[in-house]
């Protein structure tokens, strides 16, 4: 059992907080926003991420769990510190140290004993270093920086983080590593690796892992508008080359684009720190342009089929950048939104978790509805931006018989193409022929 402290209750520190108080530590997690701490006292989880709140009721009923505004209430009372905090793009693409930088320093006034200070928020190269000399400003006692960079997924955080692949930890400390082989242990019961290597690797294993799923969808998504072109099926294609072992079958699903509070920063920051030292990433850059023309795939799809969209109302299922979370930060969906307002087009949507984000943007600039069906009511198509699995078996009587005509442009090739011939939709997907009624 150790004493844990996490500084930032998102997506990653919650998790990383909740799974560790399931394996026994205490935990006490630490948050500038008042009103998201006072949530979490009175036990409501802030964030949707499913099965966290199981998990998170029973290790506060447990008193494993606690919450705090107070760094130094929660630093003093542990043995290792993780840093789950913000490192959003600063304006020239690079990634904002200042929130982790900023603690760090405070860590130095705070701390009074040994601790172990843990770097889980995606940074890049040299960062460890960075975090090290802010600490050291003011620290009076020993201390080791550790870079733990973090692989889960939001909508299945719960499940990467209690049996992850593999477990990356930066230092040169064997003081640090020998605890840290510990406390992840009960993770690892499968086999999977702890993987041992210096803080800068470690830093930049994180973005090279992004960087490469990025690519990886990008690609897939350049294949399939080239089908579009020359009249391939791209659901073919995808099974034709998954099939070998060497390219493998996860992560080749053509779209309208990555989007997140990681991929798109992400990316952005590997060729930031690339131009930095004068090295210029070629393909990532390329991810990057590439993504920025898909993320507004289905607006070409439109204009190429209606000419003026001025006047006209879409019905949208889906806002959240991908299914199972209300995360929408650069989510495909408001570059979609976005684009239809500014051509005069209205929009009425509908996400299973992610309306009161979008609503907090966009007020009522557009309009939302409490279920999928209502929101296609007399509007001249549907657009499918997320696959959730609600949105993967509709009555589609009901939809045709709701659209002022029956339409759909997918952005998620959630139907078969043979299911949707016949059924009597102008159907448009991503990298498949059009199904014409
Ligand atoms: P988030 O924005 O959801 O959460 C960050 C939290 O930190 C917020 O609650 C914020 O109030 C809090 N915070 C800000 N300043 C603080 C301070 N000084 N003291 C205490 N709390 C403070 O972020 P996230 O999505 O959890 O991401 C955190 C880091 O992990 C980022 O670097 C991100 O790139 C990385 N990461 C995210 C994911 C993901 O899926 N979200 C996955 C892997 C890694």
């Amino acid at each position: 059992m150790k004493n844990i402290a996490v500084v930032g209750t998102g997506y990653v520190g919650l998790v990383t907080g909740t799974c560790f108080a399931e394996t026994g530590n205490n935990v006490i997690c630490v948050d500038i926003d008042e009103n998201k701490v006072e949530k979490m006292k009175s036990g409501i989880v802030p964030i949707y991420e499913p099965g966290l709140d199981t998990l998170f009721d029973r290790n506060i009923k447990e008193g494993r769990l606690s919450f705090t505004t107070s760094l130094k209430d929660a630093v003093d009372k542990a043995d290792i510190i993780f840093l789950a905090l913000p490192t959003p793009p600063g304006a020239d693409g690079s990634a904002d140290l200042s929130f982790v930088l900023g603690v760090g320093e405070e860590l130095g006034k705070i701390i009074s004993d040994y601790k172990i200070i843990i770097d889980k928020s995606t940074v890049p190269v040299g960062t460890a270093e960075k975090v090290h000399a802010a600490v050291s400003k003011n620290a009076k006692v020993d201390f080791d920086i550790v870079s733990n960079p973090e692989f889960l997924r939001e909508g299945f955080a719960i499940d990467d983080f209690m049996k992850p692949d593999r477990v990356v930890i930066g230092t040169e400390s064997e003081k640090a590593k020998k605890i840290l082989n510990k406390l992840y242990r009960p993770f690892v019961r499968q086999g999977n690796p702890i993987l041992f290597m210096d803080e800068k690797s470690a830093e930049l294993t994180k973005y090279a892992a992004n960087s490469f799923l990025a690519t990886k969808i990008t690609f897939m998504n350049e294949i399939a508008n080239f089908c579009e072109l020359v009249g391939a099926n791209v659901d073919d294609v995808r099974i034709g080359i998954g099939s070998d072992e060497r390219i493998g079958k996860r992560f080749l699903f053509p779209g309208i684009g990555f989007g997140g509070s990681c991929f798109p920063k992400d990316v952005q920051a590997l060729v930031k720190s690339g131009k930095e030292l004068d090295f210029n990433f070629e393909i990532i850059n390329a991810v990057l342009r590439v993504n920025d023309v898909q993320k507004l795939k289905l607006i070409d799809k439109l204009i190429n089929h209606y000419g003026e969209l001025k006047g006209l109302t879409f019905a949208m299922w889906g806002l959240a950048f991908k299914p199972d979370t209300d995360d929408i930060r650069e989510a495909p969906a408001l570059y979609i939104i976005d684009k239809l307002i500014s051509l005069g087009a209205k929009v009425i949507a509908y996400d299973p978790e992610a309306m009161q984000n979008v609503r907090t943007i966009y007020k009522d600039k557009i309009t939302f509805t409490d279920n999928q069906y209502e929101a296609i009511s007399n509007a001249d198509a549907l657009l499918i931006v997320t696959e959730w699995a609600t949105f993967r078996a509709p009555d589609f009587n009901k939809i045709k018989h709701k659209l002022k005509s029956p339409k759909i442009f997918d952005g998620r090739n959630l139907y078969n193409l043979e299911d949707m011939e016949g059924k009597g939709f102008y159907y448009e997907s991503i990298g498949r022929k059009t199904v014409l009624k």
